[in-house]
């Protein structure tokens, strides 16, 4: 028998395992930690979202030290007690938002069942690696790969290899699964993985680099559980 052509999954995260989080309660939430500081609710939001990508590259270690950033960059001289508390505000905020798609645990249960790994490569800030042993995935994602504690990107070719070598498997035997953010599906292939495209759990979502659904060309599925029919035809 020939063998397998996959070995691993790897998949992204935000409206992929997960629904992206809603733009407007997002903003919402950002809004009130900007009241909690003291600084103009606007501006705080703002400056929150400017540095969305200086957060998931893990420029600042903890969410508290985002918070504290985010007010000096807008004058405000932070209080560190607030700041902690506003951390813990946007912690459980994104802990509730999070919500696994209807057929996620399913789909990751069968294709480790079928004898496959599984990896994560997702562009986050610090409240996803706090809040991973919460989430329940330990045991169904073998390697989780979060951008801001490897300090890489997506569509960056060295985290994509970062996955691999955790895992130890090539990135020809990866089939790479995500909705498209961050450049990740052509970052996926130049790096050797097979890439699919998934549709947004929620067109609402904030994500504000999801670019590749536009133009990507390659294979696409609605659902997570496609992923099984994909496995089986590649054996
Ligand atoms: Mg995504």
């Amino acid at each position: 028998m020939s063998r397998a052509r996959f070995q691993a999954v790897l998949f992204d995260f935000f409206g992929t395992l997960v629904d992206s989080l809603s733009a407007s309660a997002h903003n919402d939430a950002v809004r009130a930690m900007g009241r909690l500081m003291g600084a103009p609710e606007q501006a705080f939001l703002v400056q929150w979202l400017s540095d969305y990508d200086a957060r998931g590259s893990g420029r600042w270690p903890t969410v508290e030290d985002c918070v504290v950033h985010t007010c000096e960059t807008i004058g405000i001289s932070p209080d560190r007690a607030r700041a902690a508390q506003a951390a813990r505000i946007r912690v459980a905020f994104i802990r509730q938002a999070l919500v696994l798609r209807p057929d996620a645990r399913a789909t990751l249960e069968a294709i480790k069942s079928r004898g496959l790994k599984t990896g994560l490569i997702t562009d986050c800030p610090p409240e996803l690696p706090a809040l991973w042993p919460a989430l329940g995935l330990e045991q169904l994602i073998d390697a989780p790969v979060f951008s801001c504690t490897a300090k890489l990107r997506k569509p960056d070719p060295r985290i994509y290899r970062m996955a691999c070598d955790r895992l130890d498997v090539p990135p020809d035997a990866c089939l790479f699964v995500g909705d498209g953010g961050s450049r990740e599906l052509s970052g996926a292939e130049a790096a050797g993985m097979t890439a699919v495209c998934i549709r947004a759990a929620s067109e609402d979502g904030y994500d504000p680099h999801r670019v590749d659904p536009e133009t990507w060309h390659g294979p696409r599925i609605a659902a997570l559980a496609e992923i099984l029919g994909l496995l089986d035809a590649a054996r």
